[in-house]
């Protein structure tokens, strides 16, 4: 027996419908191979300019005996040409399969495709090298995440079942909204499937092939929460290992300096300017490391309020930043747009205040700069009065800032994440009832 990876991107439209993730459940029906791991859902690089979704694509770990990569690939390219959406200009199909171990500069690939900018030509190139089966359709640009995919190495995973109803059917979802909400309360070990407000948030809007799905750190949980979901018209369901929600993207970066535009970066620095709101509703202030160097910050109006918490922020403060670098354009200088703060320690906030009269009780004043205070009510002069610095209580404290589940994407790993013992991560991963 030997291991096969097929790698799937870039097949689906944000506008027409379909589902990267529906492709890769289909075929995993027709290969009829065994699973050698849960089939993956890999998130990448969220900042690259073109992918305006989740920038997901799937990996097929399978099990077969030797000599089958060339049947498994032909099976894969009829459901790539079956299903994609073609006529959308941003869906250009990559499809890739691996034979055996996958080398160690695939894994590379896939570690730079969370964080940079790669482009086709390489991805050509490596896919040969490393002796796989691959083809692109259209400009290819599918290819990057399909190799990446099957380089992906899951240290930290998280699962997600999704729940899918034919390709064909493109009406109005039937999700009983209500029966979410419930089984949520039900699964502890599950989360970011309904806000803390009572929003429901697995049922994506679009007209694709997803119904809804289930986000959790224990797989058996995941799919027992799927089952208590009412629903109508299931087709099959997946139990997909992801690096959703473990901040694969972040890359630590030690200065300004070596920030890359297009990367997601985490890093310690001070607050050098009052946070700002500019254009109504989105919030801004600079950071400078310890050359002296300094980079803006944003938060967006999605970030809800994320951006009152970060608005209490003074210069001076430590701080840990998170967050998505986006590349200066004419309008605007390069912008780190904020995931998430941790304070690290909050400046000292200091109020200048007036002593009171030790005479009368009432308030000094100023006479100008270098002249004693003299007081407001009875005019007594004291020459040996100083001012007082009056330390302010402040609002922050050292901890966490992050935004309301609504504003997450797909990588963001929140503060806290349902706490489970040793996860299995065998069982089903995928069939066709609940
Ligand atoms: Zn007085």
């Amino acid at each position: 027996m030997t291991r096969y990876h097929v790698g799937i991107d870039c097949t689906d439209s944000a506008t027409l419908g379909m589902c990267t993730t529906y492709l890769g459940a289909v075929l995993l029906e027709r290969l009829k191979l065994k699973a050698a791991s849960h089939p993956e859902l890999i998130r990448l690089n969220p900042n690259i300019p073109w992918k305006t979704r989740g920038n997901g694509a799937v990996c097929l770990r399978l099990e077969g005996e030797e000599g089958i990569r060339e049947e498994i690939f032909r099976i894969s390219e009829q459901a790539v040409k079956e299903l994609s959406v073609f006529e959308d200009p941003q869906t250009n199909p990559g499809l890739v399969v691996l034979e055996g171990d996958v080398p160690n500069a695939v894994n590379g690939f896939y570690h730079r495709a969370l964080h940079e900018v790669l482009d086709t030509q390489e991805a050509v190139r490596l896919a040969s090298n490393s002796n796989a089966l691959f083809r692109g359709w259209k400009n290819r640009r599918g290819l990057i995440g399909a190799l990446a995919a099957v380089g992906a190495e899951l240290t930290d995973i998280t699962n997600e079942v999704v729940v899918y109803r034919s390709g064909e059917d493109k009406g109005p979802k039937v999700v009983d909204e209500a029966s979410i909400i419930k089984a949520a309360l039900e699964h502890p070990s599950t989360f970011f499937n309904v806000s803390r407000d009572g929003k429901v948030l697995c049922i994506p809007r679009s007209p694709c092939p997803v119904l809804f799905g289930i986000r959790g750190m224990d797989p058996k949980d995941a799919l027992a929460m799927a089952s208590n979901i009412d629903t109508e018209g299931i087709e099959r369901w997946v139990l997909w290992a992801t690096n959703q929600h473990t901040d694969a993207h972040i890359e630590e970066t030690r200065d300004i300096r070596s920030i890359r535009d297009h990367s997601s970066i985490r890093m310690v620095a001070m607050v050098s300017s009052p946070p700002r709101y500019e254009r109504g509703s989105h919030l801004f202030f600079e950071v400078d490391d310890d050359r002296g160097d300094s980079i803006r910050c944003g938060a967006y109006e999605p970030t809800k309020g994320f951006r009152k918490e970060l608005s209490e922020l003074i210069v001076g403060d430590a701080i840990r930043i998170f967050g998505g670098v986006r590349s200066a354009d004419n309008d605007n200088p390069r912008v780190v747009n904020l995931e998430k703060v941790e304070v690290l320690s909050p400046a000292r906030k200091v109020e200048i205040t007036n002593p009171p009269c030790p005479r009368c009780g009432a308030k000094m004043g100023s006479m100008g700069k270098g002249q004693p205070l003299r007081c407001k009510g009875c005019r007594h002069v004291d020459p040996s009065l100083k001012k007082l610095e009056i330390t302010v209580m402040r609002s922050i404290q050292k901890g966490m800032m992050e935004p309301p589940e609504d504003a997450w994407r797909h990588l963001f790993k929140p503060s806290s994440l349902p706490e489970v013992g040793t996860i299995d991560q065998s069982g089903p991963y995928f069939g066709n009832r609940l």
